[in-house]
């Protein structure tokens, strides 16, 4: 059996929403596949929730309507049959009702709003599985809300997800196609939660893991992962293949194509990983699995944003051994992952990239070393590939690239898959730019 997730591009417009049902079918083996919110739904849904937060009622009501009026053009143009389209509005009428209704709470609260927003999903795999149905496939959708599960920390449980369904597939989900909705979880209070933005993915990637899928596909707008990201970089191309290692490293440092703990679960359980287009569905796209990988020193780059540089001076009350311990004691007891470090004989250098217990983990720093001011808005960009401790010339290469940026903090040697570089974010593109043309070579 394969897990094929797709994007919110991807079911985002009925004539989309109708090719990826052919996709679906005309792939002859059984699938459970994923789906994310139609494009734009998440973001509208978090805008009538930070009305409600805000006490804005008709400012809410205003938005709900508007996407409602959204969701009823879209069950329009995509069912073919009176019957179908009936179902479509009676599905509309129904979630618009539970969205109008969480839309009455006061105050309105996280719990809520988490509600709210998973309803993007259920929208979606409801309309989908009813399109599936007109069409006469062989169908069902199963809840996600069933067996996704989180732990306090927002981790999932993944025990917990494997038996939960294993269970339903074995009781109820006979059908060719299995649909379920990505993103949405219950946290341990049982109520409605989120794997965050981008969790359709990853999603994917624990029910791929739980089953020990023949395959993962993640279906989006792309031909794969690209060296370099294509929002800011003028020259990219698809990398082939890449190792569990360089998805991962690649998708935790902002490549936006993949949530950044997509990875885990499918390496856990060995299960390959591959990038398609919706678009354009026989490209290649890339395969991540683990030994396929492009075979060039350097893979490719990506960058993280909202950074926060922490320097961290000893002062003399401590002995050095106990130094870094204490340090890290703290970014643990603030439940705050460190991502680059950098140390000298006196310093340490530290970025994070949650800055909610900034305040805190200062305060008790300052208790045993000296602060310099943080530097806020900064970038990691993360340069993936083979670096065997072996090989000579590649930071060579990589600061040779980077000559006319500021660079912060170097980060090289602790895996043999990465070197991060941390820099302002206002050079960010630059180093982007540079990097690329530094690092690649290109036919024309
Ligand atoms: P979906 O809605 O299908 O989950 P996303 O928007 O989350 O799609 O991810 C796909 C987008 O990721 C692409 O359109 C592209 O702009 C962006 N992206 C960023 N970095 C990369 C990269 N290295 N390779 C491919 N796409 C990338
Ligand atoms: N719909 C969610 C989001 O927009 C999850 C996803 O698309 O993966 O973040
Ligand atoms: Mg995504």
């Amino acid at each position: 059996m394969q897990v094929w997730k797709f994007g919110g591009t991807s079911v985002g417009k009925p004539e989309r929403m109708k090719s990826i049902r052919d996709l679906v079918t005309a792939d002859p083996g059984r699938k459970i596949v994923v789906l994310s919110a139609l494009s734009g739904s998440t973001n509208a849904l978090l805008e009538i929730g930070s009305a409600l937060k805000e006490g804005d009622t008709s400012r809410a009501n205003q938005l709900i309507d508007e996407l409602r009026a959204h969701y009823s053009a879209f069950v329009d143009d995509l069912f073919e049959t009176p019957k179908g389209l009936d179902r479509g509005q009676q599905i509309i009428s129904t979630e618009f009702n539970v969205i109008a209704n969480l839309a009455t709470y006061q105050p309105f609260t996280i719990k809520q709003d988490k509600e709210l927003v998973a309803e993007g999903e259920i929208l979606s795999t409801q309309l989908f599985t009813a399109y599936m149905m007109e069409k006469g496939d062989s169908v069902t959708l199963i809840h996600a809300l069933d067996f996704m599960k989180i732990d306090e920390d927002g981790e999932p449980v993944f025990d917990e997800i494997e038996g939960g369904l294993k269970k339903i597939l074995e009781e109820k989900a006979t059908a060719q196609i299995i649909v379920t909705q990505g993103f949405i979880c219950r946290n341990p209070e049982g109520n409605i939660d989120n794997l965050k933005r981008g969790g359709s993915d990853y999603t994917a990637s624990l029910l791929g893991g739980a089953i020990t899928a023949e395959e993962i596909q993640i279906w989006t707008d792309i031909d794969g992962m690209h060296n370099n990201d294509p929002r800011v970089v003028k020259r990219t191309f698809p990398v082939r293949n890449l190792t569990f290692e360089e998805a991962a490293e690649l998708a935790y440092f902002g490549a936006k194509i993949l949530h950044p703990s997509t990875i885990t679960p499918a390496k856990l359980r060995g299960v390959p990983v591959r990038l398609k287009n919706t678009m354009e569905p026989s490209a290649v796209g890339t395969l991540i699995s683990a030994n396929t990988s492009a075979g060039t020193e350097i893979t490719a780059i990506a960058a993280k944003d909202n950074i926060t540089a922490i320097y961290i001076h000893s002062t003399r009350m401590l002995n050095a051994y106990g130094f870094l311990k204490k340090v890290f004691d703290i970014f643990e007891k603030y439940k705050t992952p460190v991502d680059m470090i950098t140390t000298s004989e006196v310093s340490v250098a530290v970025t994070i990239d949650n800055s909610e217990h900034l305040e805190s983990i200062s305060a008790e720093l300052s208790q045993f070393a000296e602060l310099e001011e943080h530097d806020r808005n900064q970038t990691i960009i993360c340069v993936v590939g083979q670096f065997f401790a072996d090989k000579s010339g590649i930071a060579i290469r990589i600061l040779e690239a980077l000559r006319d940026i500021p660079v912060r903090m170097i980060s090289y040697g602790a895996s043999e898959h990465n070197v991060s570089i941390l820099v302002d974010t206002k050079h960010k593109n630059m180093a982007l730019e540079a990097l690329n043309e530094g690092l690649f070579t290109f036919e024309d």
